[in-house]
């Protein structure tokens, strides 16, 4: 997959170079894997279980940037990592996936700027996510399991 890391709308992001199906998969994320606490906002941690971190790879899986209404999103399955296309994406868009899917922090808000109809203002925990976008990622398979257990909790 031909990715290029530059500076698009909303500052640093991933774009692609060819065009991708639907149902592709992107890229494998890796790097160190982290406890919250030694997470910080300014690390490019992605979580991925109650308390487990992903850290910064130094490659494009890093800046792959936040819309609400995406063409990829995350399947995570124990500690392994992938981004698939959720829709076809054309040569020279911007990835993006949605990071309330992956986000259980009970802490953390966002605001978001990422200017779609969709867009929610406030990124926060995947738990409170509207129930038809809800519906729609955990159809994709782009909800994990820690977030649909938070979820369930809270009913
Ligand atoms: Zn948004």
């Amino acid at each position: 997959m031909k990715l290029v890391v530059r500076n698009g709308t909303h500052g640093r992001g991933v774009f692609t170079e060819e065009p991708i199906s639907d149902g592709t998969r992107i890229i494998r994320f890796s790097g160190p894997f982290l406890r919250y606490a030694e997470t910080s906002p300014t690390t490019y941690a992605l979580q991925i279980g109650p308390d487990l971190y992903i850290g910064a790879s130094g490659g494009p899986d890093d800046y792959i940037n936040h819309s609400c209404e995406p063409n990829a999103g995350l399947r995570i399955a124990g500690t392994t990592v992938d981004l698939y296309a959720i829709r076809d994406i054309a040569t020279g868009e911007e990835l993006s996936f949605d990071y309330s899917t992956t986000l259980d922090e009970d802490d953390f808000t966002m605001s978001c700027q990422c200017c779609t109809p969709s867009c929610r203002g406030t990124i926060r925990d995947g738990k409170y996510l509207p129930y038809d976008v809800w519906q729609r990622y955990v159809a994709l398979g782009i909800v994990p399991e820690y977030v649909q257990r938070s979820r369930a909790a809270l009913a």
